[in-house]
Formats: C-alpha cells, structure tokens, sequence
C-alpha cells in the first residue's frame, strides 16, 4: 500500500516572520491529518530555519535543487550534504521552472538525481508536458524521454528511490487543474510503462499530481488509483490550505 505523500513547493516565497506563522499554522493543524505525510520544500535560504521550526513534529523537509557534484566550484549550488546536515530528506529535481527558465536539461537532471540517491535524499523527480506537447498528441513521449533519462544512466531501481510528480505544466500556477480522469491517465500510462521493466518498482513507487492542487480539488484527484498525493505550489503558502488538502487524502 502507498502512502500518501503531500508536498509544499515555497518557490521564493516567504520571508523570516512568514515562514514561522506557516510552519507554527501547519503545526497546529497537523493531528488531523491523518492518512497522509506532509512535507514542505522552503527556499535554499530558510532550509536552516525551518528545520528549526519543525522541530520532532513529523513535517517533512526539503529542498527545492541538489547539485549533481558533491562539493567544489559550483556558486549558487546546494551539496547533498550540507541538505543532510539540515534534515532534508527530499529534493525536487526536474521542476518545469528549473528546466525551462533556467535551461536544465534532461541530462543535467538525471546527473542531479543520481546525486540525491547517492547521497540518500529521495527526489521530487518533476516530469511533465506543455500545453503545446499535449495538443499535438506528444505528451506520452515526452514524459517517457524525461523518465528515461533516468532509468538509461542509473536502471530502472533508481526510480524505486524517488517520488515522481507528474506535473503538466499548463497546469502550473494557473488556476487550471487537470480533470481527475486527465491525471489519472498520465499516472497510470507511467506506472504501466514502469512495469513494464519492474513490477515491484511500478507498485511501491509514489506518483504525485502537481499542477493547481487545492483545498477544493484534492480530494477527488487523490481518490484517484494511481495518484499517491500531490506537489503543491500555491496552496501550500496557507496553512489552513495545505492542512485541508492533507485532509483529503
Ligand atoms: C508546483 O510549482 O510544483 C505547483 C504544482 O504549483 P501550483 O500548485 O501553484 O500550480
């Protein structure tokens, strides 16, 4: 059985004083969630403090990057290790604002997860299509490339280290949430395409939904089969919001 997993991207969002009145809020809420993990993704910047803030209550930490090197001349680069120092056991790898405003390419990203799973930070590994990949009848192949590149360079063992978020990036940020049935089928098309080379990966790997997940649409994407919890954006920034879609699952 797979455990729901839902997951807060901050982006750069917050500031010091935000960031204690979301943490305390999600605090406060979190013994009513009852059938899923909660994590947040805070900006390189606050990672210290909010591991702080957190504190032993369950919430878990990530970050939003990992560098694909251990440590060096890479300026603007996290280490996983100085991720592990502050508890953070998840990375986002892959984000469509990482790949197309600041050009990271499949390659580079494969590179960034075999870090994280090296180094044992289980990533947020993003993958998903535009609204002109989806019109033009490509979306299967684009995400079959993004996750390929993974499994080319590392196996297909790898994708049991990491959580994988299925997030179309025409529903990124935008108000417009993909259809319960939309999702459900891009799920199940990986899981089947996972399968295909391991049965035991296909079952225990977690996909989550990411594009405009909130408080009034999570919980029919969640009763979906195949979608294990979602990738938040804007919704995770109120914690009564995050806190509601936790409740859903
Ligand atoms: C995201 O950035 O991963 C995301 C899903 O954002 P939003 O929920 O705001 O669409």
């Amino acid at each position: 059985m797979r455990r729901t997993l839902i997951a807060g991207n901050w982006k750069m969002n917050g500031s010091l004083s935000s960031i204690e009145e979301l943490i305390s809020g999600i605090k406060d809420g979190l013994a009513e969630v009852t059938n899923a993990d909660m994590a947040v993704c805070p900006p390189a910047i606050y990672i210290s403090k909010v591991n702080d803030l957190i504190g032993d209550s369950g919430i878990g930490l990530g970050s939003q990057n990992i560098c694909d090197q251990e440590s060096g001349a890479f300026t603007g680069e996290l280490a996983p290790s100085m991720l592990k120092e502050f508890n953070c056991s998840y990375a986002i790898i892959g984000h469509s604002e990482r790949r197309s405003l600041y050009g990271e390419s499949d390659e580079l990203v494969a590179k960034r997860f075999a870090m994280a799973v090296q180094s044992g930070v289980i990533p947020l590994f993003c993958i998903g299509e535009t609204l002109e990949e989806r019109e033009s009848g490509i979306m299967e192949d684009v995400v079959s490339r993004q996750i390929d590149a993974v499994i080319d360079t590392q196996g297909i063992d790898a994708i049991g280290k990491c959580v994988i978020a299925y997030e179309p990036v025409w529903a990124i940020g935008t108000g417009v949430t993909a259809s319960p049935e939309q999702a459900q089928a891009v799920h199940a098309f990986i899981r089947s395409k996972l399968a295909a080379l391991s049965e035991d990966v296909a079952a225990k790997v977690q996909i989550l939904y990411g594009g405009s997940m909130n408080a009034g649409n999570a919980k029919e994407l969640l009763s979906q089969p195949d979608i294990d919890g979602g990738l938040i954006g804007g919704a995770a920034l109120k914690p009564a919001d995050f806190l509601a879609i936790g409740k859903s699952a």
